[in-house]
Protein backbone atom coordinates (compact mmCIF):
# COMPACT_ATOMS: atom_id res chain seq x y z
CA UNK A 1 0.00 0.00 0.00
CA UNK A 2 3.03 2.70 0.72
CA UNK A 3 5.72 3.72 -1.39
CA UNK A 4 9.48 2.91 -0.11
CA UNK A 5 11.47 4.28 0.89
CA UNK A 6 10.48 7.10 2.85
CA UNK A 7 12.36 9.58 4.89
CA UNK A 8 13.94 9.40 7.26
CA UNK A 9 14.51 5.94 5.91
CA UNK A 10 16.63 5.47 2.83
CA UNK A 11 17.47 2.50 0.33
CA UNK A 12 19.69 0.34 3.27
CA UNK A 13 16.82 0.59 5.47
CA UNK A 14 14.38 -0.55 3.40
CA UNK A 15 16.83 -3.86 2.22
CA UNK A 16 17.17 -3.88 6.07
CA UNK A 17 13.48 -4.32 6.31
CA UNK A 18 12.78 -6.26 3.96
CA UNK A 19 15.62 -9.06 5.14
CA UNK A 20 14.26 -8.22 8.94
CA UNK A 21 10.72 -9.61 7.66
CA UNK A 22 11.70 -12.23 5.58
CA UNK A 23 13.32 -14.03 9.17
CA UNK A 24 10.61 -12.97 11.26
CA UNK A 25 7.99 -14.27 8.81
CA UNK A 26 10.05 -17.88 8.74
CA UNK A 27 11.27 -18.29 12.19
CA UNK A 28 8.95 -16.59 14.21
CA UNK A 29 5.49 -16.15 12.92
CA UNK A 30 4.96 -19.66 12.40
CA UNK A 31 5.04 -20.05 16.30
CA UNK A 32 3.21 -17.26 17.16
CA UNK A 33 -0.10 -18.92 18.21
CA UNK A 34 1.88 -21.44 20.21
CA UNK A 35 3.39 -18.66 21.99
CA UNK A 36 0.61 -17.24 23.13
CA UNK A 37 -1.04 -20.33 24.27
CA UNK A 38 1.51 -21.32 26.09
CA UNK A 39 1.45 -17.90 28.01
CA UNK A 40 5.50 -17.78 26.69
CA UNK A 41 7.83 -17.30 24.05
CA UNK A 42 11.04 -19.45 24.31
CA UNK A 43 14.51 -17.55 25.46
CA UNK A 44 16.05 -19.32 22.63
CA UNK A 45 14.47 -16.11 20.43
CA UNK A 46 16.95 -13.69 21.95
CA UNK A 47 19.35 -16.03 20.51
CA UNK A 48 18.08 -16.22 16.84
CA UNK A 49 17.38 -12.94 17.30
CA UNK A 50 21.50 -12.23 17.54
CA UNK A 51 22.58 -14.37 15.26
CA UNK A 52 21.07 -12.13 12.89
CA UNK A 53 22.46 -9.12 14.14
CA UNK A 54 19.05 -7.91 15.62
CA UNK A 55 20.01 -7.05 19.27
CA UNK A 56 22.49 -4.65 18.69
CA UNK A 57 21.69 -2.80 15.60
CA UNK A 58 22.03 0.87 17.07
CA UNK A 59 25.08 -0.56 19.40
CA UNK A 60 28.90 -0.29 18.45
CA UNK A 61 30.64 -3.26 17.10
CA UNK A 62 33.57 -2.92 19.67
CA UNK A 63 30.69 -4.48 21.78
CA UNK A 64 29.51 -6.35 19.25
CA UNK A 65 27.07 -4.63 17.81
CA UNK A 66 25.89 -3.76 14.13
CA UNK A 67 27.34 0.28 14.58
CA UNK A 68 24.39 1.17 12.86
CA UNK A 69 21.87 3.95 14.77
CA UNK A 70 18.40 4.53 16.02
CA UNK A 71 16.82 4.46 12.10
CA UNK A 72 17.88 1.09 11.74
CA UNK A 73 16.82 -0.07 14.88
CA UNK A 74 13.40 1.90 14.04
CA UNK A 75 12.84 -0.89 11.29
CA UNK A 76 13.12 -3.72 13.97
CA UNK A 77 10.92 -2.04 16.00
CA UNK A 78 8.02 -1.37 13.17
CA UNK A 79 8.53 -4.54 12.00
CA UNK A 80 8.08 -6.89 15.30
CA UNK A 81 4.26 -6.55 14.76
CA UNK A 82 4.87 -9.30 11.70
CA UNK A 83 5.40 -11.98 14.57
CA UNK A 84 1.94 -11.85 15.27
CA UNK A 85 2.55 -11.64 19.30
CA UNK A 86 2.32 -8.45 20.98
CA UNK A 87 3.76 -10.18 23.85
CA UNK A 88 6.78 -11.71 21.93
CA UNK A 89 7.36 -8.22 20.55
CA UNK A 90 7.04 -6.49 23.83
CA UNK A 91 9.67 -8.87 25.33
CA UNK A 92 11.98 -7.94 22.38
CA UNK A 93 11.52 -4.24 22.73
CA UNK A 94 11.60 -4.41 26.47
CA UNK A 95 15.68 -5.91 26.04
CA UNK A 96 16.72 -3.11 23.32
CA UNK A 97 14.63 -0.55 23.93
CA UNK A 98 14.36 0.14 27.66
CA UNK A 99 16.69 -2.33 29.53
CA UNK A 100 19.91 -2.20 27.05
CA UNK A 101 20.08 1.92 26.31
CA UNK A 102 21.03 3.06 30.06
CA UNK A 103 23.92 0.84 30.21
CA UNK A 104 24.60 1.97 26.50
CA UNK A 105 24.40 5.55 27.58
CA UNK A 106 25.30 5.79 31.10
CA UNK A 107 27.44 2.17 32.06
CA UNK A 108 31.23 2.04 32.39
CA UNK A 109 33.17 -0.08 29.80
CA UNK A 110 33.24 -2.75 32.72
CA UNK A 111 29.05 -2.75 32.69
CA UNK A 112 29.31 -2.60 29.01
CA UNK A 113 31.36 -5.33 28.82
CA UNK A 114 29.52 -7.42 31.45
CA UNK A 115 25.92 -6.71 30.46
CA UNK A 116 25.44 -4.75 26.96
CA UNK A 117 28.30 -7.38 25.26
CA UNK A 118 26.16 -10.34 26.77
CA UNK A 119 22.77 -8.84 26.02
CA UNK A 120 23.17 -7.98 22.62
CA UNK A 121 24.73 -11.75 22.00
CA UNK A 122 21.63 -13.01 23.18
CA UNK A 123 23.59 -14.48 26.26
CA UNK A 124 22.32 -12.18 28.69
CA UNK A 125 18.24 -11.09 28.67
CA UNK A 126 17.25 -7.47 30.28
CA UNK A 127 14.69 -5.94 32.15
CA UNK A 128 13.93 -2.34 33.33
CA UNK A 129 12.46 -2.41 36.30
CA UNK A 130 10.71 1.12 37.23
CA UNK A 131 7.26 0.82 38.28
CA UNK A 132 5.91 0.12 41.24
CA UNK A 133 2.35 -0.96 42.90
CA UNK A 134 2.28 2.55 44.09
CA UNK A 135 4.14 4.24 41.43
CA UNK A 136 3.53 4.03 37.84
CA UNK A 137 2.54 7.62 36.12
CA UNK A 138 3.92 9.42 39.14
CA UNK A 139 7.34 7.48 38.50
CA UNK A 140 9.44 9.86 41.13
CA UNK A 141 7.12 7.96 44.05
CA UNK A 142 8.93 5.03 43.73
CA UNK A 143 9.92 3.42 47.27
CA UNK A 144 12.05 0.24 46.81
CA UNK A 145 14.84 1.61 48.88
CA UNK A 146 18.90 0.86 48.88
CA UNK A 147 20.79 1.60 51.60
CA UNK A 148 24.22 1.98 51.47
CA UNK A 149 26.30 -0.99 52.98
CA UNK A 150 30.04 -2.06 53.41
CA UNK A 151 31.08 -2.32 48.87
CA UNK A 152 27.54 -1.61 47.65
CA UNK A 153 23.53 -1.46 48.66
CA UNK A 154 20.91 -3.28 50.10
CA UNK A 155 17.88 -3.23 48.03
CA UNK A 156 14.66 -3.70 49.24
CA UNK A 157 11.29 -3.24 47.45
CA UNK A 158 8.90 -4.77 44.78
CA UNK A 159 8.59 -3.51 41.17
CA UNK A 160 5.37 -4.78 39.41
CA UNK A 161 3.91 -4.73 35.29
CA UNK A 162 8.22 -5.21 34.30
CA UNK A 163 8.16 -7.41 31.05
CA UNK A 164 10.83 -10.23 30.87
CA UNK A 165 10.02 -9.82 34.75
CA UNK A 166 10.54 -13.82 34.91
CA UNK A 167 13.03 -14.31 32.29
CA UNK A 168 15.63 -11.42 33.00
CA UNK A 169 18.86 -12.50 34.22
CA UNK A 170 19.57 -8.62 34.86
CA UNK A 171 16.96 -5.81 35.70
CA UNK A 172 18.54 -2.38 35.36
CA UNK A 173 16.71 -1.26 38.81
CA UNK A 174 15.39 2.22 39.77
CA UNK A 175 15.83 2.47 43.71
CA UNK A 176 15.71 5.61 46.04
CA UNK A 177 19.28 6.10 48.01
CA UNK A 178 18.59 9.19 50.17
CA UNK A 179 15.96 9.74 53.22
CA UNK A 180 15.02 12.80 53.31
CA UNK A 181 12.07 15.08 54.99
CA UNK A 182 10.15 16.32 52.53
CA UNK A 183 10.99 14.01 49.80
CA UNK A 184 13.67 14.72 47.31
CA UNK A 185 11.58 13.17 44.58
CA UNK A 186 13.77 13.60 41.59
CA UNK A 187 16.74 13.99 43.43
CA UNK A 188 16.91 10.56 45.72
CA UNK A 189 16.81 8.09 42.91
CA UNK A 190 19.54 6.06 41.31
CA UNK A 191 19.65 2.76 39.50
CA UNK A 192 21.01 -0.20 40.50
CA UNK A 193 22.02 -3.17 37.87
CA UNK A 194 20.62 -5.94 39.99
CA UNK A 195 21.56 -9.99 38.69
CA UNK A 196 18.95 -12.08 38.94
CA UNK A 197 19.95 -14.54 42.38
CA UNK A 198 19.40 -14.67 46.13
CA UNK A 199 16.48 -12.37 47.04
CA UNK A 200 15.21 -11.39 44.12
CA UNK A 201 11.83 -13.64 43.09
CA UNK A 202 9.14 -12.68 40.55
CA UNK A 203 5.82 -13.88 40.15
CA UNK A 204 4.33 -13.90 36.49
CA UNK A 205 0.96 -11.95 36.04
CA UNK A 206 -1.78 -12.72 33.41
CA UNK A 207 -2.90 -10.13 31.53
CA UNK A 208 -5.71 -9.13 28.72
CA UNK A 209 -3.13 -9.16 25.77
CA UNK A 210 0.57 -9.47 25.21
CA UNK A 211 0.21 -13.15 26.43
CA UNK A 212 3.41 -14.66 25.40
CA UNK A 213 5.76 -12.10 28.08
CA UNK A 214 6.09 -12.80 31.05
CA UNK A 215 4.94 -9.14 33.03
CA UNK A 216 5.85 -9.95 35.92
CA UNK A 217 6.12 -8.65 39.64
CA UNK A 218 9.61 -8.66 41.33
CA UNK A 219 10.48 -8.50 45.03
CA UNK A 220 13.74 -8.01 46.36
CA UNK A 221 14.70 -8.77 50.01
CA UNK A 222 17.85 -7.75 51.34
CA UNK A 223 19.46 -7.73 47.75
CA UNK A 224 23.65 -6.82 47.99
CA UNK A 225 24.33 -5.85 44.88
CA UNK A 226 27.86 -4.60 44.65
CA UNK A 227 29.19 -0.94 44.03
CA UNK A 228 30.11 -1.57 40.77
CA UNK A 229 26.53 -1.85 39.41
CA UNK A 230 25.37 1.84 39.98
CA UNK A 231 24.51 2.71 37.20
CA UNK A 232 25.25 6.52 36.36
CA UNK A 233 25.65 8.86 38.94
CA UNK A 234 24.29 8.55 42.47
CA UNK A 235 21.03 10.51 43.21
CA UNK A 236 20.99 11.36 39.20
CA UNK A 237 18.25 8.53 38.14
CA UNK A 238 15.84 10.55 37.35
CA UNK A 239 18.15 12.19 34.36
CA UNK A 240 18.70 8.47 33.18
CA UNK A 241 14.71 8.02 33.36
CA UNK A 242 14.34 10.96 31.30
CA UNK A 243 16.96 10.07 28.98
CA UNK A 244 15.23 7.20 27.17
CA UNK A 245 11.57 8.05 27.47
CA UNK A 246 11.76 9.57 23.87
CA UNK A 247 13.12 6.66 22.63
CA UNK A 248 11.00 4.37 23.99
CA UNK A 249 7.74 6.74 23.07
CA UNK A 250 8.67 6.29 19.67
CA UNK A 251 9.20 2.85 19.53
CA UNK A 252 5.65 2.54 21.01
CA UNK A 253 4.14 4.61 17.80
CA UNK A 254 6.73 2.72 15.80
CA UNK A 255 4.84 -0.66 16.73
CA UNK A 256 1.81 0.49 16.83
CA UNK A 257 2.32 1.98 13.06
CA UNK A 258 3.69 -1.31 12.03
CA UNK A 259 0.44 -2.98 13.77
CA UNK A 260 -1.71 -0.93 12.03
CA UNK A 261 -0.59 -1.08 8.65
CA UNK A 262 -0.46 -4.84 8.54
CA UNK A 263 -4.04 -5.24 10.21
CA UNK A 264 -5.24 -3.13 7.44
CA UNK A 265 -3.47 -4.90 4.49
CA UNK A 266 -4.72 -8.55 6.15
CA UNK A 267 -8.37 -6.81 6.59
CA UNK A 268 -8.41 -5.53 3.19
CA UNK A 269 -7.13 -9.11 1.60
CA UNK A 270 -10.63 -10.74 3.98
CA UNK A 271 -12.72 -8.36 2.59
CA UNK A 272 -11.61 -9.28 -1.18
CA UNK A 273 -12.41 -12.83 -0.22
CA UNK A 274 -15.41 -12.95 1.83
CA UNK A 275 -18.40 -12.47 0.31
CA UNK A 276 -21.78 -11.60 1.65
CA UNK A 277 -25.13 -11.20 -0.66
CA UNK A 278 -23.59 -12.53 -3.70
CA UNK A 279 -20.40 -10.20 -3.46
CA UNK A 280 -17.06 -9.29 -2.07
CA UNK A 281 -17.57 -7.30 1.42
CA UNK A 282 -15.13 -5.14 -0.16
CA UNK A 283 -18.08 -4.24 -2.90
CA UNK A 284 -20.32 -2.80 -0.18
CA UNK A 285 -19.79 0.41 0.54
CA UNK A 286 -19.96 0.34 3.95
CA UNK A 287 -17.00 -2.08 4.16
CA UNK A 288 -15.14 -0.31 1.57
CA UNK A 289 -15.53 3.43 3.46
CA UNK A 290 -14.73 1.61 6.36
CA UNK A 291 -11.47 0.00 5.11
CA UNK A 292 -10.47 3.47 2.92
CA UNK A 293 -10.82 5.45 6.49
CA UNK A 294 -8.36 2.27 8.27
CA UNK A 295 -5.50 3.25 5.42
CA UNK A 296 -6.16 6.79 6.15
CA UNK A 297 -5.92 6.40 9.85
CA UNK A 298 -2.59 3.65 9.32
CA UNK A 299 -0.98 6.48 6.82
CA UNK A 300 -1.71 9.73 9.16
CA UNK A 301 -0.26 7.51 12.37
CA UNK A 302 2.69 6.92 9.93
CA UNK A 303 3.22 10.33 9.00
CA UNK A 304 2.81 12.03 12.41
CA UNK A 305 5.24 8.97 14.04
CA UNK A 306 8.08 9.05 10.97
CA UNK A 307 8.23 13.14 11.47
CA UNK A 308 9.06 12.83 15.14
CA UNK A 309 11.32 10.03 14.41
CA UNK A 310 13.30 12.05 11.89
CA UNK A 311 13.48 15.04 14.16
CA UNK A 312 15.01 12.33 16.47
CA UNK A 313 17.49 11.30 14.69
CA UNK A 314 18.16 14.82 13.61
CA UNK A 315 19.34 15.58 17.36
CA UNK A 316 16.34 18.02 17.49
CA UNK A 317 14.91 16.22 21.35
CA UNK A 318 11.26 16.84 19.90
CA UNK A 319 9.49 16.20 23.31
CA UNK A 320 6.44 17.84 21.53
CA UNK A 321 6.37 15.74 18.42
CA UNK A 322 7.21 12.56 20.19
CA UNK A 323 4.59 13.04 23.03
CA UNK A 324 2.28 13.77 20.08
CA UNK A 325 3.07 10.38 18.30
CA UNK A 326 2.54 8.54 21.00
CA UNK A 327 -0.81 9.91 21.74
CA UNK A 328 -1.62 10.09 18.17
CA UNK A 329 -1.34 6.44 17.63
CA UNK A 330 -1.79 4.46 20.66
CA UNK A 331 -5.59 4.54 20.95
CA UNK A 332 -5.64 4.64 17.11
CA UNK A 333 -4.08 1.85 16.70
CA UNK A 334 -6.92 -0.35 19.49
CA UNK A 335 -9.65 1.37 17.67
CA UNK A 336 -8.39 0.19 13.97
CA UNK A 337 -7.75 -3.35 15.16
CA UNK A 338 -11.48 -2.96 17.06
CA UNK A 339 -12.35 -1.93 13.22
CA UNK A 340 -10.91 -4.90 11.79
CA UNK A 341 -12.37 -7.34 14.39
CA UNK A 342 -15.59 -5.97 13.73
CA UNK A 343 -15.18 -6.70 9.62
CA UNK A 344 -13.62 -9.94 10.17
CA UNK A 345 -17.51 -10.77 11.27
CA UNK A 346 -18.01 -14.26 13.92
CA UNK A 347 -14.31 -15.31 12.55
CA UNK A 348 -12.82 -12.22 13.91
CA UNK A 349 -14.14 -13.27 17.63
CA UNK A 350 -12.61 -16.69 17.48
CA UNK A 351 -9.16 -17.19 18.88
CA UNK A 352 -7.34 -19.31 15.55
CA UNK A 353 -7.75 -15.51 13.86
CA UNK A 354 -4.82 -13.12 14.47
CA UNK A 355 -7.40 -9.93 14.93
CA UNK A 356 -8.60 -11.03 18.19
CA UNK A 357 -4.96 -11.10 19.32
CA UNK A 358 -4.34 -8.00 17.56
CA UNK A 359 -6.98 -6.07 19.42
CA UNK A 360 -6.06 -7.33 22.62
CA UNK A 361 -2.57 -6.49 22.26
CA UNK A 362 -3.07 -3.15 21.35
CA UNK A 363 -5.36 -2.11 24.23
CA UNK A 364 -1.98 -1.54 26.23
CA UNK A 365 -0.70 1.24 23.92
CA UNK A 366 -2.77 3.94 25.80
CA UNK A 367 -1.49 2.91 29.24
CA UNK A 368 1.92 1.73 28.93
CA UNK A 369 5.42 3.69 28.45
CA UNK A 370 3.28 6.96 29.70
CA UNK A 371 -0.01 6.94 29.59
CA UNK A 372 -2.35 9.14 27.27
CA UNK A 373 -3.66 11.25 30.08
CA UNK A 374 0.03 11.75 30.86
CA UNK A 375 1.02 12.47 27.28
CA UNK A 376 -1.46 14.99 27.21
CA UNK A 377 -0.27 16.56 30.71
CA UNK A 378 3.52 16.67 29.11
CA UNK A 379 1.64 18.76 26.02
CA UNK A 380 -0.66 21.07 28.17
CA UNK A 381 2.93 22.25 29.53
CA UNK A 382 4.82 22.49 26.19
CA UNK A 383 1.55 24.22 24.68
CA UNK A 384 1.65 27.07 27.49
CA UNK A 385 -1.69 25.68 28.88
C1 LIG B 1 1.84 -5.16 30.07
C2 LIG B 1 2.62 -4.11 30.78
C3 LIG B 1 3.99 -4.07 30.68
C4 LIG B 1 4.75 -3.11 31.37
N1 LIG B 1 6.12 -3.16 31.32
C5 LIG B 1 6.83 -2.36 32.17
C6 LIG B 1 8.25 -2.51 32.29
O1 LIG B 1 8.88 -3.32 31.60
N2 LIG B 1 8.91 -1.74 33.20
C7 LIG B 1 8.26 -0.82 33.98
O2 LIG B 1 8.92 -0.17 34.79
N3 LIG B 1 6.92 -0.64 33.88
C8 LIG B 1 6.19 -1.39 33.00
N4 LIG B 1 4.83 -1.24 32.92
C9 LIG B 1 4.17 -0.22 33.73
C10 LIG B 1 3.55 0.92 32.97
O3 LIG B 1 4.54 1.81 32.53
C11 LIG B 1 2.52 1.58 33.93
O4 LIG B 1 1.44 0.69 34.03
C12 LIG B 1 2.08 2.93 33.46
O5 LIG B 1 3.13 3.86 33.58
C13 LIG B 1 0.88 3.44 34.27
O6 LIG B 1 1.12 3.37 35.63
P1 LIG B 1 0.05 2.66 36.61
O7 LIG B 1 -0.31 1.36 36.02
O8 LIG B 1 0.58 2.66 37.98
O9 LIG B 1 -1.23 3.58 36.54
P2 LIG B 1 -1.53 4.87 37.44
O10 LIG B 1 -0.35 5.76 37.44
O11 LIG B 1 -2.07 4.41 38.75
O12 LIG B 1 -2.68 5.55 36.62
C14 LIG B 1 -4.04 5.10 36.66
C15 LIG B 1 -4.87 5.96 35.71
O13 LIG B 1 -4.82 7.32 36.13
C16 LIG B 1 -4.32 8.15 35.10
N5 LIG B 1 -3.49 9.22 35.66
C17 LIG B 1 -2.39 9.11 36.45
N6 LIG B 1 -1.89 10.32 36.73
C18 LIG B 1 -2.70 11.22 36.11
C19 LIG B 1 -2.71 12.64 36.00
N7 LIG B 1 -1.76 13.39 36.58
N8 LIG B 1 -3.70 13.23 35.29
C20 LIG B 1 -4.65 12.50 34.68
N9 LIG B 1 -4.69 11.14 34.73
C21 LIG B 1 -3.72 10.51 35.42
C22 LIG B 1 -3.50 7.22 34.21
O14 LIG B 1 -3.37 7.72 32.90
C23 LIG B 1 -4.33 5.94 34.28
O15 LIG B 1 -5.38 6.03 33.37
C24 LIG B 1 4.07 -2.14 32.17
C25 LIG B 1 2.67 -2.15 32.25
C26 LIG B 1 1.95 -3.13 31.59
C27 LIG B 1 0.45 -3.13 31.75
Amino acid sequence: MFMTPTPPFNVEHDELRESIRGFLDRELAPHAQQWEADEWFPNEVFGKLATQGLLGLKYPAELGGQGGDYLHEAVLVEELARIGSGGTAAGIGAHVNIATPPIWKFGTDEQKQRYLAPAIKGEKIGALGITEPDAGSDVAALRTKAERVDGGFLVNGEKTYITNGVRADFIVTAVKTKETTPPARHHDISFLIVDRGEGVTSAKLRKLGWAASDTATISYEDVFVPQENLLGELHDGFKLIMANFQWERLAMALGAVGAMRLAYERTAQYARERSAFGRPLSKHQAIRHKLADLATQAYTARCVTYDALRRFVAGEEPLREVTMAKLATQRASYELMDECLQIHGGAGYMREYWVERAARDARLGPIGGGSDEIMREILGRLLGL
